[in-house]
């Protein structure tokens, strides 16, 4: 799935001088938004976390799984700002929020039925095009960085780093 203009745009705007070298400063992306983040214990293990709007104020709250490494918790929280930032432009997100007050998710990566909705997959876009933007993914490919390296860089596992190179060569190739 591609990324519509609108959202990269947004993206782009939200998260302009938040990098400390590669690392988007997630911390800062959430302030800036006004949107608390608080690490939980859920019932269900297999919940990696969650994204709620709260009425009547409108206020969006994330939850991601304490026990999870660090870098994986970065790319969950991304994945639930990617919800919102969809619902805020009119994309995939929008009913999920207006008929279930949120989203809830598991396995973000990877869907058991290896099948993921819509607003499932423009999420994980925008949480891929946050957390290792495009440019500087290239930007170090030209330098002949590895897959390890630019995962430490981005502050990503290297299973998402991968999935984000596959996605991004289909796209070179294709284009
Ligand atoms: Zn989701």
């Amino acid at each position: 799935m591609e990324l519509s203009k609108k959202i990269l745009i947004f993206i782009e705007g939200l998260t302009d001088g938040l990098y400390l070298n590669h690392a988007l400063q997630l911390e800062a992306v959430l302030e800036k938004l006004k949107i608390k983040c608080y690490t939980a214990d859920f019932e269900d293990s297999r919940i990696s976390g969650a994204i709620l709007k709260e009425d009547p104020d409108d206020k969006f709250i994330i939850y991601v799984a304490k026990q999870h490494h660090p870098n994986r918790r970065r790319f969950t929280i991304a994945h639930e700002l990617g919800h919102y930032i969809s619902y805020v432009n009119d994309s995939y997100s929008k009913n999920g929020f207006l008929e279930n007050k949120g989203f809830e998710d598991y396995s973000i990566l990877y869907r058991a039925d290896g099948k993921s909705s819509e607003a499932e997959m423009e999420a994980n876009e925008i949480a891929a095009e946050m957390l290792m933007p495009r440019v500087k993914v290239v930007e170090l490919l030209e330098k002949n960085s590895t897959i390890e390296l630019m995962a430490q860089k981005f502050f990503v596992s290297e299973i998402a780093m991968t999935i984000r190179l596959q996605k991004l060569y289909q796209d070179l190739i294709i284009t």
